[in-house]
């Protein structure tokens, strides 16, 4: 990559410049560079160092999306899955998943089956495309016996058996995101961490420039860009504002925990007592639990206090019970904020479905904010937030080309062969 040179960003007007350097950010820069415009791309701290570090690494195929027939979101989480395989087979590996079956109708094994007929139909062609050794067999159902084999301390009453699918997980999740971040510098995209937007500047009411500080510095510098895109994570909403937007972005506190425990081959997902779902994934000789999300809104960036860890902790023993968590177990904790949905008379729950809403709407033409859901989905976002750029820009680009185009260093091919060098 380019060494850092904030200079590079006063040479515009580039045609988009980008806010934020987490997964959404660097997808876009990627995915806008590599069609043909002059990008520009500035992040106030370290590239990924955000939300994008603190995930819980599964890379969904959506089957809680099938859950409530959202079959639209389903379909683009398995596809977005497959990219990923196909983009970056080295970073990604597949893990299997085990939840029991109970005397029940929603979570009986008519229930399951059923679902998972129509997981394998919306995902007939999931492994299309990939390498051999990163194909995902299909969902089934397993036997009492051997789920109680597989998920030691699994609540017994009313157990029928279990039921097993996979998903990939993004092993190696920040190198992953750093090759999305090599991929735009290769495109020519100009990425500058360390710089932070602090002011939009309007002529004729359009965003035509970006006020913002070189936070190594303290210098302030001015890029000029046709289309500014925020896509700033939690402070979505602030620099949506500063753009002269009127979208909010509710935001909820959402949690994992990374635990000294030693990991299983399988991970397991079950709920707590409150029903919320939980999953335990092996993760590079530690266990991961999570996610855990808040009741109410965030009304403050602080971080979780130790009551909160605490009632994690609690919760985490009751889906799990031969976890045996305790605090002297936990060597890191997973926390961000997310977008959240509000409806009239609901808890606030995450938020589903990717917003990518073009300013013009709200009298602020030249800027778009895009507040995304899952890591796992951010190429197809950055794809359709170029799209609408092209839009503002009135131009027609180049075909996307980023679900099928190998990110750099990320090829099983690279590291075999690196492999080998490094053995002669
Ligand atoms: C606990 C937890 C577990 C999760 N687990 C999963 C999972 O297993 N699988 C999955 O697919 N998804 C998961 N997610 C969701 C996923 O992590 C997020 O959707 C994704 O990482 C968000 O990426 P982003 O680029 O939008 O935000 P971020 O990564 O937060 O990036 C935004 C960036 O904008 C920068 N920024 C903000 N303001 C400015 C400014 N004024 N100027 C310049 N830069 C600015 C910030 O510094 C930040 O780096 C999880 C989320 C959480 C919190």
């Amino acid at each position: 990559m380019q060494p850092r040179d904030v200079s590079r960003l006063e040479a515009g007007p580039f045609d988009l410049l980008v806010i934020g350097g987490g997964i959404h950010g660097l997808s876009i820069a990627c995915e806008a560079s590599s069609r043909g415009l002059r990008t520009a791309l500035i992040e106030a701290a370290d590239f990924g160092s955000g939300i994008s570090f603190n995930h819980q690494k599964t890379a969904h195929g959506g089957l809680r999306s099938l859950q409530s027939l959202s079959f639209d979101l389903a379909r683009e989480a398995i596809r977005e899955r497959r990219a990923l395989a196909r983009i970056a087979p080295w970073f990604v590996h597949p893990l299997p998943f085990i939840v029991g079956t109970y005397r029940s109708v929603t979570k009986g094994r008519l229930a399951l089956r059923a679902g998972f007929k129509l997981d394998a139909w919306l995902g007939r062609d999931r492994n299309a495309g990939i390498e051999r050794e990163l194909h995902l067999p299909p969902a089934k159902l397993l036997s009492r016996g051997m789920t109680l084999k597989l998920f030691p301390g699994i609540r017994q009453k009313d157990l029928t058996g279990g039921a097993q699918w996979y998903d990939y997980q993004m092993v190696e999740n920040d190198r992953l995101t750093f090759a999305v971040a090599a991929a735009a510098d290769a495109h020519g995209a100009v990425l500058v961490s360390y710089v932070e937007a602090i002011e939009a500047v309007r002529e004729a009411g359009r965003v035509t420039e970006i006020s913002a500080r070189d936070r190594e510095t303290g210098r302030q510098l001015t890029i000029r860009a046709t289309v500014t895109v925020n896509a700033a994570g939690s402070r979505a909403g602030d620099v949506a504002r500063m753009l002269g937007g009127s979208q909010t972005v509710p935001l909820l506190a959402a949690m994992n925990l990374v635990t000294s425990i030693a990991p299983r081959e399988v991970a397991l997902a079950a709920p707590t007592s409150a029903g919320r779902m939980l999953t335990l994934v092996p993760w590079k000789g530690c266990s991961i639990v999570g996610t855990a999300h808040a009741d109410a809104l965030a009304t403050t960036e602080t971080g979780p206090s130790t009551a909160d860890i605490d009632t994690f902790v609690r919760e985490a023993n009751e889906a799990f019970p031969a976890l045996g968590l305790s605090r002297e177990h936990i060597t890191l904790v997973h926390w961000g904020l997310v977008a959240a949905a509000v409806a009239p008379g609901k808890p606030p729950d995450l938020l589903g479905t990717p917003i990518i809403r073009d300013h013009a709407k709200d009298g602020a033409p030249g800027a778009i904010t895009v507040v995304g859901v899952k890591y796992t989905t951010a190429r197809a976002v950055a794809e359709r937030a170029v799209s609408a750029a092209s839009s503002v820009l009135g131009r027609r680009i180049r075909r996307s080309r980023s679900a099928s185009t190998v990110l750099p260093g990320a090829a099983l091919a690279d590291h075999e062969g690196l492999a080998i060098e490094t053995a002669r």
